[in-house]
């Protein structure tokens, strides 16, 4: 569903805001790929795109692939922002360049929705999702494109149903040049983690697309060029289990019509491990990851984040379980907690090895507002808001020193090409082997994608087998690989495990910052052309 009745066209400027640089996002990863610059084609600012009224003329640009120009903003009659708090300073950055052409610049957005007041230069802040505040203000726009005088604050009360949403704009990004693709199906999570903002913002009781709404976006995903791997960014992807059964026969039957063109991602809680029905049905539908926030493997410290749903089978049953239908797992860790010990690193590094598991996002607690723990720490007044030389704005229960190094110390042990690369190879045999056989489809055998392999196999052959300095390990793998003719599983595995090490030592030399979530400035914004 589109907005509707407005006669007046409009010239509109998407941008959305650079990343820094950060563990989740495979920077390092890009220079081996056939030209990747991004990591994936933002969901929110692509819906907003295809919301617009048909007749007004979009561009979309995202500064992770380039900067906007000065012809850009000259074309434009507003502009039009969203992003993460992590992109913070990026966001506002837009806003100042979008006022040198004195253009209107909104913004909205998880960032904005949570925390307002991080955006006192904005026209018009859009806080929540989308509904009756987007009408107002897309109504606003059409009236009036300049500048208001002062401020406006829109606030959804009436959301749109997301089975009314559009299919996002895909067709605006150039979606070749990024990791993943992605594409969502449900919005909130019935869970109430302790340090998690989704409840607060998207709700406890997931709001959903229709099943066909999800194959006619996989449709446009793939006639706009994406193949290769799509990521759900559901919040929970069970977090309606009822609707993850629903849509699952669908999505197999969407791969086997289109030849299991896309290997599928998905966030999930870890008692998904307790349901064997929805597993065997992604293995079917080609699921070949699951990113578990797994946090941390102390019971005690589950139990006080409210997180005990993670225990509802023992953790390193759950990872082998899911494992066993071929799918990875990828997961979350927080250091920092309350419960922390000094020992907790050394607890933390015996779980990597057991858990098997190749890539663990590590990161410091940080609280975020909305959330229990920022309320809880706001009380016990350990909320640290004005120092930008820490990593995280949580003043921790041990000394701030000795959680960073702690921090540093697991990054840099857990990401020891040796021990990646041993974690690496027991996916390939036992994870790995226990996938669905696909067909290789007349795509996989096309030139244009042959191609693109050979310029993978050449930059990782190169960069990492030949300039690397952990070439010894590196080729110990490659060669088994290669023996066994798994050639996407050597170019996946090495390449992700690349940006793992890279970003590990950068880290372990305090070069990276130790929260995805930490708002501190590693890099220059971007300048318009
Ligand atoms: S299960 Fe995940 S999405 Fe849900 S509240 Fe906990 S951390 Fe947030």
């Amino acid at each position: 569903m589109r907005a509707e009745g407005i006669e007046t066209v409009r010239r509109i400027l998407c941008v959305f805001p650079r990343y820094t640089s950060s563990f989740g996002t495979f920077e390092y990863a890009y220079p081996l790929t056939d030209g990747v610059q991004a990591f994936m084609p933002p969901q929110g600012l692509l819906l907003i795109a295809a919301y617009l009224p048909a007749n007004w003329p979009v561009r979309f640009i995202d500064e992770n692939i380039r900067p906007a120009t000065t012809e850009d903003f000259e074309w434009a009659e507003a502009v039009l922002v969203s992003g993460m708090h992590i992109q913070r300073q990026q966001m506002n950055d837009i806003c100042r360049r979008a006022h040198g052409f004195n253009l209107a610049v909104a913004i909205g957005g998880p960032s904005v929705s949570a925390c307002p007041d991080y955006y006192p230069s904005f026209d018009y802040l859009h806080v929540g999702e989308l509904g009756d505040a987007t009408d107002d203000l897309l109504a606003r726009l059409a009236r009036d494109p300049s500048r208001p005088e002062q401020q406006v604050v829109l606030k959804t009360a009436d959301r749109v149903a997301m089975t009314d949403f559009p299919i996002p704009a895909y067709e605006l990004a150039e979606v070749k040049k990024y990791f993943l693709g992605s594409i969502q199906y449900s919005s909130g999570c019935p869970y109430q983690c302790e340090f998690c903002d989704i409840p607060g913002l998207y709700g406890r009781n997931p709001r959903l697309k229709s099943p066909q709404q999800i194959v006619a976006e996989l449709d446009k995903l793939l006639e706009c060029g994406v193949t290769g791997s799509v990521y759900f960014v559901d919040d929970n992807f069970i977090g309606n289990r009822k609707a993850a059964l629903d849509l699952l026969p669908h999505l197999v039957e969407w791969q086997k019509r289109t030849g299991y063109v896309m290997r599928l991602a998905c966030e999930a809680t870890l008692n998904i491990a307790k349901r064997p029905e929805i597993l065997e049905k992604m293995r079917d539908a080609f699921f070949v990851t699951i990113f578990c926030g797994i946090e941390t493997p102390d019971p005690e410290a589950l139990k006080a984040m409210q997180k005990d749903h993670n225990m509802m089978v023992p953790i390193l049953e759950g990872i082998h379980t899911i494992n066993s239908f071929g799918m990875e797992v990828v997961s979350g860790i927080i250091m920092g907690l309350d419960t922390d010990k000094p020992e907790t690193g050394e607890a933390l590094l015996a779980f990597v090895d057991e858990s098997r598991i190749p890539l663990l996002t590590i990161n410091l607690l940080q609280a975020l507002p909305k959330t229990p723990l920022w309320d809880r720490l706001e009380r016990e007044g350990r909320l640290i808001n004005d120092d930008d030389s820490r990593d995280s704005n949580v003043d921790f229960r041990l000394p701030y020193d000795q959680v960073v190094s702690s921090w540093r110390k697991c990054m840099e042990v857990a990401y020891e090409p040796e021990k990646l690369y041993a974690r690496y190879q027991y996916q390939c045999d036992y994870t790995y082997a226990n996938r669905i056989k696909v067909p290789v489809t007349p795509e996989q055998k096309s030139w244009a994608n042959i191609k693109r392999g050979l310029i993978m196999l050449r930059n990782i052959f190169w960069k990492i087998g030949v300039l690397g300095d952990y070439r010894r390990v590196f080729w110990k793998f490659a060669l088994g690989r290669l023996r066994h003719g798994d050639i996407e599983g050597l170019i996946a595995s090495t390449m992700i495990g690349h940006h793992l090490i890279m970003f590990a030592r950068d880290a372990s030399v305090g070069q990276q910052n130790a929260s995805n979530y930490s708002i501190r400035l590693r890099e220059a914004s971007v300048p318009a052309e």
